[in-house]
């Protein structure tokens, strides 16, 4: 059942929280360690009570998120702070060589009778894409591992249940299943 969205509560060992990672199973303490773990897609965190925080050390630079009492906030990697400054500077990665390289394919056409007259164009076009497939690795880079967590997740659930139902029709047919 959901948690009640009036109160709001600290994070500590003793609580269940969502993953916010697959954001489909819950945390818990791993007994005797200062860590949590998912029960859906096994990710395991460090804490921070002091100032709220979980750490997923598995990858680097580690995400971290902040317990706000009801949700996971301020998603970041550890030591870099994603704003509007990265969004301009990712935004000026792509266009400014671009630009540049598209002015001087303009203002210095080659001469028309040159076999390679659709190298500054399409060089320009080249700049383009390498520049900007650098900035989409780069996201991925920072999102894949939700992404991968949890299909690591669903993969490892399906195998449980598969596990579970093999189980139950090898105890017999006397079993009467109950409904959701
Ligand atoms: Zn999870």
């Amino acid at each position: 059942m959901p948690s009640s969205k009036i109160l709001a509560v600290p994070l500590n060992y003793q609580g269940v929280y969502p993953c916010p990672v697959c954001r489909v199973g819950k945390i818990r303490d791993m007994h005797l360690m200062e860590a949590m773990a998912c029960d859906f897609c096994h990710e395991i965190f460090t804490v921070n009570l002091e100032q709220q925080q979980l750490k997923m050390p598995s990858r680097q630079p580690p995400l971290i998120w902040r317990w706000n009492g009801l949700n996971w906030t301020e998603t970041q990697l550890e030591g870099v702070e994603l704003g509007w400054g990265y969004a301009l500077g990712a935004a000026a990665f792509v266009l400014f060589p671009t630009i540049i390289i598209g002015i001087v394919a303009y203002n210095f056409p080659l001469d028309p009778h040159a076999p390679v007259t659709w190298l500054p164009s399409i060089w320009t076009c080249l700049t383009f894409l390498v520049h900007f497939s650098i900035i989409v690795w780069l996201l991925i880079e920072i999102y894949q591992i939700p992404l991968g967590a949890y299909w690591r997740g669903i993969i490892r659930w399906r195998e449980v249940r598969a596990t579970v139902t093999n189980a139950r029709n090898f105890q017999g047919n006397g079993v009467i299943r109950n409904g959701e």
